[in-house]
């Protein structure tokens, strides 16, 4: 099984948190909650987590402090900072970015957006933490492992259908250009014809497989993308 992204969230008052720790189970994370800086520093030391959401106002020390003191320290500096706080100026928000948060979201904040902003810290502190497992349908991909499934069958795949695969799934349904693959895939596609996708989507197909080879579809005059259907 998958190690569940821990979060820890820093804040002084229980039903915030609470509220914020039964989206996040919901959501596949592991909630960690610290009542005030001394338990946050404490729970920090024992296990570093993932994400920490971090309120400005705590009783002793504040969200600022704390921040800045873990962006100081080598081993938590890495860690993404997300300030939660009822302070809306446009100076305070700055503050808390100088001080080292990645992203700030302002109370009373909706847990669907709090959710989109730890997706995405994640998403950008540790792209290939992120890239794990992508699935699509009966078909799923492990960039750490390097295997694609389909059906619980292994399949086997060259490296540059592997990759193409990959970045079609991780944005399944959007349709992808043959130059914009060429980008996001081959890199730097001065000397590689746009013909070089189609050949390599042919090979993908092949390899997938009559059944998982029809979910990546052609979009006429507009170009590949992966479907679950
Ligand atoms: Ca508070």
């Amino acid at each position: 099984m998958r190690r569940l992204p821990g979060v820890l969230i820093v804040e002084d008052e229980p039903a915030i948190a609470e509220l914020i720790s039964v989206n996040l189970k919901h959501s596949g994370f592991r909630p960690i909650w610290a009542i005030d800086s001394a338990t946050a520093q404490a729970e920090l030391d024992a296990v570093l987590p993932d994400v920490i959401l971090l309120d400005w106002m705590l009783p002793g020390e504040s969200g600022l402090t704390l921040a800045k003191r873990w962006r100081a320290h080598p081993r938590s500096k890495d860690v993404p900072i997300i300030m939660l706080t009822a302070r809306t100026d446009e100076v305070d928000r700055v503050a808390g970015l100088d001080a080292g948060a990645d992203d700030y979201i302002a109370k009373p904040f909706s847990t669907k957006e709090l959710l989109a902003r730890i997706r995405a810290v994640l998403r950008r502190r540790a792209p290939e933490q992120d890239a794990g497992v992508v699935t699509v349908g009966a078909l799923s991909l492990d960039a750490a492992t390097y295997r694609v499934v389909y059906r619980d069958q292994p399949l086997k795949l060259g490296p540059t259908e592997f990759k193409l695969l990959h970045y079609l799934m991780t944005y399944p349904e959007r349709v992808h250009s043959r130059s914009q693959l060429l980008d996001k895939v081959w890199g730097d596609h001065v000397f590689i014809e746009e013909r070089t996708v189609d050949v390599h989507v042919k090979r993908l197909r092949e390899a997938l497989g009559l059944d998982a080879g029809l979910m990546v579809e052609t979009v006429r005059g507009a170009g590949y993308r992966v479907t679950s259907v």
